[in-house]
């Protein structure tokens, strides 16, 4: 499943390409996507992309008047392509910007085109999102503060979207690993040094995930890549049994809410 690294992965790719053109064509082969395809997104022809950013694992194309709101889902990736490519089967959508196409693949249908008139942030699908992981926002007196009062482990803490938006699980397994703290230490017990810490690695992190999508990233803009090249060096996550790169430590693997959490032992107390 893509995730915010990926995302922002292929934000950087497609916005030199698109930020300036002009829209002049849309096909909708499937509506039928997450949520069904905005209307409004098949009259989109005539509006300039003015600029590319991202919310979240949210894509912002900013059209003047209002944004057309892009989410990969589970399975989706945005090519660049030119304009005319035949559709293979599960190209859902495509926005044609004169000599060059953006083309939506998502087998699992689980992504999203829709768009909104009014400020993004308003959206429903964003309103409710947390603090952006690289941004200023994510600071550790915010850490702290927040974590107070709060009895659950400091991996599902990171993990929710509420507070803050696309850690995803390996990337808690990896950032708690670099602050030196156990996953299943209770949010509110974590101190103000352990906070400046944790502020660094989550950012340390996700810049690291993206550096490594960075590299693989040319004419194809996507998801896919990104995840191989940062997984296959990864302090703790899926290394269970394997030697702490750190310590030499057993990595060990427990299950929280569902998930797999990858610490050290002796590394995180
Ligand atoms: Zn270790």
């Amino acid at each position: 499943m893509p995730e915010l690294p990926e995302v922002e992965v292929t934000r950087r790719g497609l916005a030199p390409q698109l930020a300036g053109r002009k829209i002049s064509g849309v096909a909708v082969r499937e509506s039928r996507l997450r949520w069904p395809v905005s209307r409004e997104v098949r009259r989109l022809a005539g509006r300039t992309v003015r600029a590319v950013s991202r919310r979240g694992k949210y894509l912002l194309l900013d059209c003047g008047d209002g944004h057309l709101i892009l989410h990969l889902g589970m399975s989706g990736s945005l090519r660049l392509l030119p304009p005319g490519t035949p559709a293979q089967k599960h190209d859902h959508f495509d926005l044609v910007l004169g000599d060059r196409m953006l083309r939506l693949r998502d087998p699992r249908r689980f992504g999203a085109v829709l768009w909104t008139s009014a400020a993004p942030d308003a959206h429903p699908l964003l309103a409710g999102l947390g603090v952006e992981p690289l941004s200023p926002q994510l600071a550790p007196a915010w850490l702290h503060a927040l974590t107070r009062g709060c009895r659950m482990p400091l991996k599902q803490f990171l993990m929710d979207a509420r507070r803050i938006v696309g850690v995803g699980n390996i990337y808690a397994s990896e950032s708690l690993f670099r602050a030196g703290i156990h996953p299943r230490k209770r949010a509110q017990r974590v101190s103000r040094e352990d906070c400046v810490k944790l502020a660094k690695a989550i950012k340390q992190t996700l810049r690291d995930a993206i550096r490594a999508g960075g590299s693989s990233l040319r004419d194809y803009v996507g998801a896919d890549g990104v995840l191989g090249d940062f997984q296959s060096r990864t302090w703790v996550y899926a290394r269970e049994g394997e030697p702490c790169r750190r310590c030499g430590c057993a990595i060990k693997r427990i299950v929280q809410s569902g998930r797999s959490s990858f610490f050290c032992p002796s590394c995180q107390r």
